[in-house]
C-alpha cells in the first residue's frame, strides 16, 4: 500500500515537473525583446552624401530593413524600425515613437564623413560611457543600479557589434566613444549609435554602396543582437 502510495506520489511530482517545465518553456517562446533600429535621416534629410544619387539615408534603410529580415526567423526577438520608407521623420518624433513602445535596446544607424580622407572604419558611440568609465574608476558599480546597468549592457552590445564588424572591416574597429547623441538622451536602456563607416574614404564608400557589404553589415548587427540576447 505504502509502495503503491510512493509511486504515485514519485509519478505526480514528475508530472508537476513537467508541466512547470512545459509553462517555462512556452513563456520563452511568447517573451520577445522588442528591439528598435533607427535608420538615420531620410525624405529631404540625405544625411552625407555618397554619390550625387545616394545618400545616407538610402543605404541606413536598406541596412536597417535587411536586419529586419535576418532578424525575422528568431522567436525571441520583436524589430520596430523607426522608418520603413524614405519619408521625413524627425528625430523627435523618433524618439516619441521609441519611447511609447518601451523598446529593450534601440539602435541607430549612421555613415560617417570628415577627419580628412584617410579616416577609416566603424565607430560605436554612446552617451553615457564616459560616465560609466568614471564610475569603474571610483569602483561604485552595482549591479542593483539600473543606470550602470544599461550602461553596461550598451557595452556588451557594443562588444559583439565591434567582434563581428571586425569581420568585414578587419582593425577598422575606432572603439567605443562617448558623444552627445540627442535622440537617446535619457533613454534608459541599452542604446548604441552605429557610425558603419566614411563616406569621405573611398575604400569605405565602396564598401558601403556595395548591396553585398551592405547585407554583411546587416547580418554582423543581427548576430550581434542575437548573440546579446542568448
Ligand atoms: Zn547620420
Amino acid at each position: 500500500m505504502i509502495g503503491i502510495i510512493k509511486k504515485s506520489l514519485i509519478l505526480s511530482l514528475f508530472a508537476l515537473i513537467f508541466v512547470i517545465c512545459l509553462s517555462f518553456n512556452l513563456s520563452a517562446a511568447e517573451k520577445k525583446h522588442l528591439v528598435v533600429i533607427d535608420p538615420a535621416h531620410g525624405g529631404q534629410d540625405v544625411g552625407v552624401k555618397l554619390t550625387d544619387k545616394i545618400g545616407e539615408k538610402e543605404i541606413t534603410l536598406a541596412i536597417a530593413l535587411a536586419m529586419q529580415k535576418e532578424l525575422a526567423g528568431e522567436n525571441n526577438i520583436e524589430v520596430v524600425l523607426t522608418r520603413n520608407s524614405d519619408t521625413n521623420v524627425t528625430i523627435k518624433e523618433r524618439k516619441a515613437n521609441t519611447l511609447k513602445i518601451k523598446p529593450e535596446l534601440f539602435l541607430s544607424l549612421h555613415i560617417n564623413a570628415g577627419f580628412g580622407k584617410e579616416a577609416n572604419g566603424f565607430e560605436l558611440y554612446y552617451p553615457g560611457f564616459k560616465e560609466l568609465q568614471e564610475n569603474k574608476k571610483a569602483a561604485k558599480i552595482s549591479p542593483k543600479n539600473k543606470k550602470n546597468k544599461y550602461l553596461n549592457d550598451s557595452v556588451r552590445l557594443a562588444n559583439f557589434i565591434q567582434k563581428n564588424m571586425d569581420a568585414l572591416f578587419p582593425r577598422k574597429g575606432r572603439g567605443l566613444r562617448e558623444a552627445d547623441v540627442p535622440i537617446m538622451e535619457g533613454m534608459t536602456i541599452p542604446a548604441l549609435v552605429v557610425e558603419m563607416g566614411f563616406a569621405s574614404n573611398s575604400e569605405d564608400k565602396k564598401k558601403l554602396l556595395s548591396p553585398d557589404t551592405q547585407t554583411e553589415i546587416a547580418k554582423a548587427l543581427a548576430k550581434s543582437i542575437i548573440l546579446f540576447y542568448r
